[in-house]
């Protein structure tokens, strides 16, 4: 699932070619990815966006006359592209829409499952959908997070991921910044003290500003993650190899000499405490 550092690094990459031209044609969409239906998605054509933006990992495009925002959440398997006028692009697409240059803005979804999303909204009918988010994760500073983690007591991976609480953190990126930080996943949120809230914090921000510079160059997962997916794999900082506990439906990776004092975690699966 692509989380703040790769939204960020598309959104560096977009910003400039959706921009350049108005909107030729706007359509058509998998009756499963778009979401809105008034107004259609013709209105856009003929209309020029202001820009890419982002706001936690959806990426919008308003129009430059204000009128407009096309928004998209790519969930899981989504992925967004620009494809240059000539350069051959996939041949059924979620969503494509083609500027006036000849370039199109596609929305591919890998699997059967279409999960990712687009939007066609008003500026202020936007700004209710995204109402729920929390923070954008990075440059929270210590006292604010102080303040969110003392909020609900809760195990620090889940709270991370939670959209409403931190806005850009998902698995993969709670992973590597509990990693970093030298927190248990499991550690619970209000028993930290400032030592630690000052670690979570600069490593929320080293990680994801680690995770958009090597997006935004183009590397791969394997590269990207030292934690994540990792299982078995040498700790970067202990060398003691990575380890892997299943919690309801996700599964976490962590480093246990770095993170647990050297304990395995045991799986919190609900399917497993209900046998
Ligand atoms: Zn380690």
């Amino acid at each position: 699932m692509p989380e703040l550092p790769e939204m960020e690094a598309w959104r560096r990459a977009l910003d400039d070619p959706v921009s350049a031209f108005p909107v030729e044609k706007a359509g058509p969409a998998h009756i499963a990815t778009l979401k809105t239906f008034e107004p259609p998605l013709s209105a856009l054509e003929g209309r020029r966006f202001a820009g890419a933006e982002r706001r936690a990992k959806r990426l919008l495009f308003p129009t430059d006359d204000g009128e407009l925002v096309l928004m998209i959440h790519l969930m899981s398997a989504g992925r967004v592209r620009y494809v240059l006028s000539g350069e051959s692009g996939p041949k059924s697409p979620a969503f494509r829409l083609r500027f006036q240059g000849g370039g199109e803005l596609v929305l591919t979804e890998a699997g059967a499952k279409k999960r990712a999303g687009v939007w066609l909204l008003a500026p202020e009918e936007a700004e209710a959908e995204l109402a729920h988010l929390g923070p954008e994760a990075v440059g929270l500073g210590a006292e604010r997070l102080g303040e969110i983690l003392g909020a609900e007591n809760r195990r620090l991976h889940s709270l991370l991921r939670d959209q409403r609480a931190i806005a850009g953190i998902g698995r993969a990126w709670a992973n590597e910044i509990l990693h970093t930080a030298q927190l248990s996943p499991y550690a619970m949120s209000t028993d930290l003290g400032p030592g630690p809230v000052e670690a979570l914090t600069d490593a929320i921000d080293s990680e994801l500003q680690r995770g958009l510079e090597l997006r935004e160059r183009g590397a791969k997962d394997a590269k990207v993650y030292r934690v994540h997916n990792k299982l078995g794999e040498p700790c970067d900082v202990c060398g003691t190899p990575i380890g892997r506990v299943d919690v309801d439906e996700h599964t976490i990776y962590y480093g246990p000499e770095c993170q647990t004092g050297g304990r395995l975690l045991k799986d919190r699966r609900l399917s497993r405490l209900l046998r």
